[in-house]
């Protein structure tokens, strides 16, 4: 795909979407880290559902260590993996106590080094907690880059990479918002909605639906 398609895409899910954001609740960076652990292989409807009821009673660190391990169960045992989940976020919350002063860092490095969070975790806290301009490839982002030829690659670091080199600036600390919709809502896994696309006519899929 050209600049000038992928500028007009951007351009497109800008104007239709000026300012995207998660749809996981939060209101805290902690309250973002703590909910995106959860949502892996989990919708971010249900770790709504369940962070509607943790979060009023514990959102830091300290208030999850008092919870316990069995009392965090207890609140999100509707999630998938909730029990491995549970120790990595109960780990995560004595390391942010003893090393980070109870708050979450602005440090790829340092998120990383927390239990249950990866690359693409600690992308989405940058982006969304602190605004910086990182793009965290998932099924979604992966297919539709893929697709739609914007970026294609082989695994999800090859897009990032990708991604990562052809957005311009301007675009970097929306797009992986504007993405994820995009695949969630529309460019969707087994039959996209090409017909109610936006960008249909710069998407370089062969097979477009009429739907
Ligand atoms: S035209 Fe179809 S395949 Fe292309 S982005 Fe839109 S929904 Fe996806």
């Amino acid at each position: 795909m050209n600049k000038q398609k992928r500028l007009e895409i951007l351009q497109r899910l800008r104007d239709a979407n000026p300012n995207p954001t998660t749809e996981l609740e939060f209101s805290t960076p902690f309250e973002l880290l703590v909910a995106v652990t959860l949502s892996a292989q989990a919708t971010d409807v249900g770790v709504n559902k369940a962070t509607r009821k943790l979060f009023p009673v514990a959102n830091t660190p300290e208030k999850i260590i008092e919870l316990g391990l069995d009392g965090l169960k207890s609140y999100i045992k509707t999630i998938g993996l909730y029990n491995s989940k549970a120790e990595n976020v109960m780990k995560a919350c004595k390391m942010l106590v003893e090393k980070h002063n109870s708050q979450v860092p602005q440090s790829r490095e340092a998120l990383e080094a927390l239990p249950g969070v990866g690359r693409k975790t600690a992308n989405v806290v940058l982006n969304t907690a602190f605004g910086w301009p990182t793009i965290a490839v998932d099924t979604h982002i992966f297919r539709v880059s893929n697709r739609t030829k914007f970026a294609m690659g082989k695994n999800v670091d090859q897009v990032e990479q990708k991604l990562l080199k052809v957005v311009p600036k301007e675009f970097k600390v929306d797009v992986h918002h504007w993405l994820i919709l995009h695949g969630r809502y529309t460019c969707v896994a087994r039959k996209p909605r090409c017909g109610s696309c936006i960008i249909e006519d710069l998407c370089e899929f062969k097979e477009k639906t009429e739907i």
